[in-house]
């Protein structure tokens, strides 16, 4: 069995251009485990800081100094790895370390297990053998925290190929109607830049509603039908419009406030109006009953937590409890380790929660989280369509079709 033999830190940037760490994780036999974290734009209240005092060099310092703790660990042994990591920070957010440098450690300590033992890493974080391909789900649209003026204040319209069979052809759908969209917009606005979004969606000058159309038209003209072939999603991001002192969603770029209660109806308008399959965070964060009206009205639909449930298992066990969600988002750096990932995705499932694993604002060309989708069977992969490092999320699951271990797509 392999052990850690040491560990080495780096300060390197994200796809914001951002200072963030990566981490190799390097075994006795030599093979190295690397990862770079990720960071959100939109960042929910309760999620692990990605770095002590705002200083991802601080957090690296910390790692070194306390280097011993990890030799000599099996890899493979994500607990005694997260309890390692949890004798240097016991708080519940990471704010010694850095939730960015428990992402890392713990995923680049699987990577350099699986190396050794010869399997992807998909295959060392569950022993299920009966696995599927989740729907890659991807940003074709971006407003919000994730673009400039004059975008929509709806963070993310996605696209979802619910129809394919297949990985590739999931893929090549996704690529379809980002592209179909590119050209719709070029026409529509002569003006248009071809500018992207945080996460390689348009960014065109529209209003919400505006969005929505363009996004609907490109499936359209591509001869797909809404909620057949191609689903739209819709990311909300509503803490980004929540304004705390008015208790009013305040849409700035649109010019107009919603009540709590009138927000559940602008959701639900557009969920019918565009057969959406995914509708994320469509109230804020901490608006758990709001979310259980949305999610009783829509049983098909993946009602999904975000910020809402930051990957934190005691959330998630609230939301299940008063039935806030039918879906939800999980994104490592949110929990901070792999460890605190994989027990909220075991709640998730006791709960009957589905699991839609997801990419960064910020983000750096590993593919980790594509088998990390895969192992904790979530039902989409929230990665981004376009973009170096949202294609190289979906390039991974293509490789890992050739292992012919998984069996088609999953059921959402
Ligand atoms: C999201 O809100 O789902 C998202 C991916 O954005 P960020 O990383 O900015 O939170
Ligand atoms: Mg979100």
């Amino acid at each position: 069995m392999a052990r850690i033999a040491s560990i080495k830190g780096r300060l390197l940037y994200n796809s914001r251009g951002s200072k963030t760490v990566e981490i190799d994780v390097i075994t006795d036999n030599g093979d190295v485990g690397r990862v770079c974290a990720p960071s959100g734009a939109s960042v929910g209240k309760y999620e692990a800081i990605s770095f002590p005092d705002n200083s991802p060099e601080k957090g690296l310092e910390i790692l070194k100094a306390n280097e011993k703790k990890f030799i000599g660990l099996d890899p493979s042994d994500l607990k005694s790895i997260h309890e390692a990591l949890r004798e240097i920070d016991s708080t519940s957010n990471y704010s010694k370390i850095g939730g960015s440098i428990a992402f890392s450690l713990t995923i680049a300590a699987t990577e350099s297990a699986a190396k050794s033992e010869g399997i992807p890493m998909f295959k060392l974080l569950t022993k299920d053998s009966d696995l599927k391909f989740p729907f890659p789900l991807g940003n074709i649209l971006g407003g919000g925290a994730h673009a400039g003026p004059g975008t929509p204040d709806i963070q993310e319209i996605l696209v979802c190929a619910t129809g394919s069979k297949t990985i590739r052809d999931s893929i090549e759908v996704n690529l379809s109607v980002h592209k179909e969209l590119g050209k719709i917009l070029a026409k529509k606005d002569p003006g248009f830049t071809n500018g992207r979004g945080d996460e390689g969606g348009w960014a065109p000058k529209l209003n919400n509603e505006q969005a929505l159309e363009v996004a609907a038209r490109a499936c359209e003209q591509l001869g797909f039908t809404l909620g057949k072939e191609v689903s739209l999603g819709v990311d909300f991001a509503s803490t980004t419009q929540w304004n705390e002192n008015k208790k009013k969603y305040v849409y700035d770029r649109a010019g107009f406030e919603n009540t709590p209660e009138e927000q559940i109806d602008f959701a639900a308008e557009i969920i019918k109006k565009y057969k959406l399959a995914y509708a994320e965070d469509a109230v804020h964060e901490e608006a758990f009953e709001d979310m259980a009206i949305l999610t009783k009205k829509f049983p098909n639909i993946l009602i999904t937590g975000d910020d809402l449930l930051v990957t934190n298992t005691e959330i998630l066990k609230n939301a299940a409890k008063k039935r806030a969600c039918n879906a939800a988002i999980l994104k490592v750096n949110q929990a901070g380790s792999l460890y605190d990932a994989i027990e909220f995705a075991k709640e998730a499932s006791k709960n009957n929660i589905k699991l839609i694993t997801s990419h960064r604002s910020g983000e750096s060309s590993d593919s980790h989280i594509s088998h990390i989708g895969i192992a904790t069977k979530s039902k989409m992969l929230k990665v981004g369509v376009m973009g170096g490092e949202r294609i190289a999320k979906l390039n991974e699951l293509l490789r890992i079709s050739e292992y012919d271990l998984i069996r088609g797509m999953v059921e959402i």
